[in-house]
């Protein structure tokens, strides 16, 4: 049985939407999201809005208010389970999705002062080991790598190209036993919470922004930050080890392309952007069908090669992984189509 777990978030108005006196159309209540449909000439917000259900719903308007969530809060209620699986031998994965400045960057990564889910991770992972090191008869091997996904290419984000005419492309490859894998991605052994935090200041800076075009701001590229975490029982006969994958992906921006506004390849790269995107949607709501057991005697297919994303998280989408999808999105009127995508994509997740 699979289910995904989904979580919304929506951020402050930022400064460009308050210098345009937006108004908030998003309220979160518990479990809630609800979005008000604004006006068109602006005035108040008429109507209920369009209500929807998730395992989680977090705002950042009221410090006082239950559905307040600090980074913190954030990492206790998802963090946790990712940490947790890893020490029980399962995989992970959890995926960041939204338009371009919704936040996705901000709850994954976070700024150095407000670390996000990967940083807190990351350092969980470490407090973790170095408190069962002293008790169990237990080994811990642990090695990160950093990729992103452009244009249906992948380059590794912690490598430097052999030379400028290097292109640094990389394949996934499928092994029989270990599943879906990058072929010659380059894997760093970490040691500790420093090691890994050196690694992703230099992934980072390497991520692809481009910088014309369709929106001067928007992140074409998804990444993924991909930590294996192996643990060898010494005490057992014969040696008994289990590996766990935990993929932290933060998506590019979700919004539509206007085709009018690309030229030559760049109308490609968006396109291919959103065959990725596309394609997980189908395999998210495939999986979420199998989840409620909507095809019991039927087999559902899940197309998880028809995108180079879908088909290296294949194995952390589902069987026995833990899954979930933080929807980052902005509270402002202007943006409400965006918004409204977004929390259907992210409902019929699960
Ligand atoms: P994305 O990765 O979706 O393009 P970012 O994470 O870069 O968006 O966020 C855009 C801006 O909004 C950044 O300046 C970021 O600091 C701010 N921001 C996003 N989410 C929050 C939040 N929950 N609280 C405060 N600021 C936020």
């Amino acid at each position: 049985m699979t289910s995904v777990r989904v979580a919304v978030r929506v951020r402050p108005l930022n400064k460009r939407e308050k210098q345009l006196s937006s108004k908030v159309i998003i309220h979160m209540k518990e479990k809630t999201a609800t979005i008000q449909k604004p006006t068109v000439r602006g005035d108040e917000l008429k109507g209920a809005g369009k209500t929807f259900s998730y395992d989680f719903s977090y705002d950042s308007f009221d410090r006082r208010s239950p559905t307040f969530a600090s980074q913190e809060k954030i990492f206790r209620d998802l963090g946790f389970e990712v940490l947790k699986a890893a020490f029980e031998g399962y995989n992970a994965c959890v995926i960041a999705y939204g338009q371009t400045g919704s936040g996705k960057s901000y709850t994954m990564m976070g700024p150095s002062h407000d670390k996000g889910l990967i940083p807190r991770i990351c350092e969980g992972l470490f407090w973790e080991i170095s408190h069962r090191s002293k008790s169990d008869a237990v080994m811990f091997h642990t090695e990160v790598s950093y990729l992103e996904i452009c244009n249906e290419r992948m380059q590794d984000l912690l490598k430097k190209r052999a030379s400028p005419t290097d292109d640094g492309g990389l394949s996934v490859r499928e092994h029989p036993r270990h599943g879906p894998y990058v072929e010659n991605l380059s894997k760093h052994l970490v040691q500790s919470y420093s090691e890994v935090e050196g690694l992703i200041i230099l992934g980072n800076a390497k991520r692809t922004t481009a910088s014309r075009g369709v929106n001067d701001f928007s992140k074409r590229s998804h990444a993924i930050f991909t930590i294996m975490f192996t643990q060898v029982w010494c005490d057992a006969e014969p040696l008994y080890e289990t590996v766990s994958k935990i993929h932290l992906v933060d998506l590019a921006g979700s919004e539509k392309v206007d085709p009018t506004r690309t030229v030559g390849g760049r109308l490609k790269e968006s396109a291919d952007i959103n065959k990725s995107l596309v394609t997980l949607g189908h395999v998210i709501s495939a999986l979420a069908d199998l989840g409620v057991g909507v095809s019991t005697t039927k087999q559902i297919f899940i197309p998880y090669r028809d995108s180079v994303l879908t088909w290296l998280l294949k194995d952390s989408l589902g069987g026995n992984s833990k899954t979930t999808m933080i929807a980052t999105i902005s509270p402002a009127d202007v943006n409400y189509m965006e918004t409204l995508n977004t929390l259907r994509f992210a409902s019929q997740a699960k």
